[in-house]
């Protein structure tokens, strides 16, 4: 990129700042640069702002033929996948975003024949990854539609998985993340490649932002489907679990595991789905079939 096309990305990026989060500013900064359309869903409210913003910067941006309808949660924190019948639950209204109109309306199209595989393509999703999502389709929609338990499996007996910092997906709870699918695994260096290659464009343009995304992401991750998604400071592993700060839990929601964690230091989860919290002694015990302890490896440990 020239010193152009770095002032025009960074332009984009801070008029977007009022409307959209990092992770959908992310999206359309990937766009502009060229790299893959996107799909974007700012609230009902900025959807004029947010389009004008990026029409005016020279990207084609087209909203989706009909609405979407998202189910609320249960028990994370106000995110949810979960698709609602027309008519019930949030209605958003989805924006698809390209360098030009053939682009950005092949992506709409893509999506409206309503094949994951033709819409992850165009997408630029790795094909391994695409394979994992339709796999486990039918199994996460009838949950909330998160895909992070089948991205993030492991054998391991303490049930702790490591994941190279960039792909920990915990974090995008908290609005940071690099990349917009699920990986297959997190051994994926598919998506490796294209999170390092986003966390190096953002970082190009708004160094401060990618520093604070980062650091969420450097943190351990306590994923649960209906206790709430925690990010724990200053992971590490120990013969039983994860060791944490107490100081600087971040919680999608409050809840008895949330309280637990920001007194605890220590996290354990075993195969049985059981979920222990340590505060000396003491022992918070929540049991949840859906949970997952990442740890995230900063540096090329791998
Ligand atoms: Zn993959």
């Amino acid at each position: 990129m020239n010193s152009i096309e770095i002032q025009a990305l960074r332009t984009l990026w801070k008029t977007l700042a009022p409307f959209l989060g990092f992770i959908a500013r992310r999206e359309v900064l990937l766009a502009q640069a060229g790299l893959k359309p996107v799909r974007i869903t700012p609230s009902e409210i900025d959807r004029v702002a947010v389009t004008n913003a990026i029409t005016t910067a020279g990207l084609a941006c087209i909203p989706a033929l009909r609405s979407t309808w998202i189910n609320s949660d249960k028990g994370k924190g106000g995110w949810s996948s979960a698709m609602a019948a027309e008519g019930e639950g949030a209605e958003f209204r989805h924006l698809y975003v390209a360098t030009n109109q053939v682009s950005a309306n092949a992506l709409r199209n893509a999506e409206e024949s309503e094949s994951p595989e033709k819409f992850g393509r165009e997408l630029l999703i790795p094909s391994c990854c695409r394979h994992m999502f339709q796999r486990h389709a039918e199994a996460a929609a009838s949950v909330q539609n998160d895909f992070f338990v089948y991205s993030f499996n492991s054998q391991e007996a303490d049930c702790v998985i490591e994941v190279p910092w960039e792909l920990n997906l915990g974090a995008q709870y908290f609005d940071s993340s690099l990349i917009s699918h699920y990986p297959c695994s997190p051994l994926c260096e598919d998506s490796l490649r294209i999170a390092r290659l986003a966390a190096r464009i953002v970082g190009t343009i708004d160094p401060i932002a990618m520093k604070a995304a980062a650091h969420a992401m450097q943190m351990g991750t306590l994923y649960t489907e209906h206790h709430g998604v925690h990010l724990l400071p200053d992971p590490s592993r120990n013969k039983r679990g994860i060791r944490y700060s107490s100081d600087g839990v971040r919680s999608t929601g409050a809840c008895p595991l949330q309280q637990a964690l920001a007194s605890g230091s220590l996290v354990t989860h075993d195969s049985s789905g059981n979920i222990n919290v340590y505060e000396n002694e003491k022992i918070f015990h929540v049991t949840s079939d859906m949970a997952r302890i990442l740890l995230p490896i900063v540096g090329n440990a791998r």
